[in-house]
């Protein structure tokens, strides 16, 4: 397959063996090391520095991924017409200072993307690619997010999706695939089991491989949050990025979004990055932590979309939290119920499991004093809860059921605290 590339990539390096290679080799990763081999793509930033548009030209161009075309790895056709993805409100939050003691707190919203997650920033660039190289089927396999995001952005631009998830994959997030018109599979077995499958179905059938992290391309699409809430900020520093981690390419993106704009003068500094994992299902964690190679673990976490027990962005997880001076923390299912509820609470808004994990591991960081009072800090919400009602019901119990009957209302009518 050849792959077309955007105008200032300069190469491609190996995470794995660190082997740089040329803009013109045709791989999607290091054939030296095989699919764990995951590429960064790297950019010719003098070149880059001379013709990228300035904060000013920035502020005319519309609000969405689109926007930030020179800083990307794949070739911007003007004509595609995709789903409209980023250009989400960044949200002061409002109870910060006395519900959880922050001076001052963001909350970049990427649950309204128009399938309902940040994983759209990475899917919108697989369509756009398959299609500047003439393909017509895009697969992956994903614990929901990834799969409904590709299948809707896929739908919108007329290409076929092939999906495989997991068994444990919510409804909802498989109703949002079926609706989308992709052909999808529910694999009996986990995410690893799924993402075996669907390696060896996209390599036999030549379709567009959107698996995390092996395509390269991901996580440059993922990077463009970060730029949006540089420019939100008005390009003043910022000390903390807190973000839930299963695959790792969130994470990874985010620390290559702010390492571009730093090494390209619009960032003073990289801000330290926050890595949030459910207790249940925390290798980048455990490998942290106790400074050894990673393990396998367990996927027993209500938050599904970071259920990953073999991370296939570990390596570049790990460096984004080590560069930028960050750290890891953990958290149980039952802190993450109750940042849903805190968070649809306090903040308007409803987030699914592994979203909240940010918001809980954020509380968390600030009681066991990680982050201090002080420090301004931005937290990803990164998926829509109404995507998994069952988790959201866990989160905050039943309604009140009554009789149409007023006098039974006024009886038990009391003001909620
Ligand atoms: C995918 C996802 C994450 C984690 O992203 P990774 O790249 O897998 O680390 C977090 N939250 C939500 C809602 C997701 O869908
Ligand atoms: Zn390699």
């Amino acid at each position: 397959m050849k792959i077309k590339l955007g105008p200032y990539v300069r190469g491609s390096q190996c995470v794995q063996c660190e082997t740089v290679y040329s803009r013109e080799v045709s791989f999607m990763h290091c054939p030296q090391c095989g699919d764990t081999g995951i590429l960064d793509i790297l950019y010719d930033y003098d070149l880059l520095r001379q013709n990228m548009p300035t904060v000013e030209t920035m502020q005319q161009r519309p609000f969405n991924i689109w926007r930030y075309k020179e800083w990307l790895s794949i070739p911007v056709l003007d004509s595609l017409s995709t789903l409209h993805v980023g250009g989400t409100p960044l949200y002061r939050s409002s109870a910060s200072l006395k519900k959880w003691g922050f001076e001052t707190l963001y909350i970049k919203d990427e649950g309204v993307n128009p399938t309902g997650s940040l994983k759209d920033r990475a899917s919108v660039i697989a369509v756009a690619h398959a299609k500047s190289l003439g393909q017509e089927v895009v697969a992956c396999s994903s614990t929901g997010n990834a799969a409904s995001s590709l299948a809707g952005q896929a739908a919108r631009i007329g290409l076929k999706s092939v999906i495989f998830v997991p068994e444990r994959a919510p409804i909802g997030k498989l109703n949002q695939l079926l609706v989308y018109g992709s052909q999808v599979y529910k694999v009996r077995g986990n995410y690893q089991a799924t993402y075996a499958l669907s390696h060896e179905a996209i390599k036999t059938y030549g379709w567009y491989d959107r698996n995390a992290a092996v395509n390269p391309h991901l996580v440059e699409g993922k990077k463009t949050v970060a730029y949006e809430i540089i420019e939100q900020l008005g390009h003043r520093d910022l000390d903390w990025v807190v973000v839930s981690v299963g695959d790792g390419c969130t994470l990874a993106g985010l620390y290559k979004g702010f390492y571009d704009w730093y090494k390209l003068g619009r960032l003073s500094r990289i801000p330290k990055l926050l890595g949030v994992q459910s207790e249940g299902c925390a290798p980048l964690y455990q490998a942290w932590k106790t400074k050894k190679p990673l393990e396998v673990a367990e996927e027993n976490t209500i938050a599904d979309s970071i259920a990953v027990g073999v991370p296939r962005n570990a390596r570049k997880a790990l460096n984004a939290v080590e560069q930028s001076h960050g750290a890891w923390i953990t958290v149980t299912d039952q802190a993450i119920l109750d940042a849903t509820k805190t968070l649809g609470s306090h903040e308007g808004i409803f987030a699914e499991p592994a979203s909240s994990a940010a918001f809980a591991g954020l509380l968390k960081a600030r009681e066991t004093g990680i982050i201090s009072r002080a420090e301004t800090v931005v937290v990803l919400h990164t998926g829509n809860g109404l995507k998994d009602p069952e988790s959201a019901r866990k989160a905050v119990g039943d309604v009140t059921q009554i009789e149409a009957d007023f006098k039974a209302f006024k009886k038990t009518w009391k003001m909620k605290e």
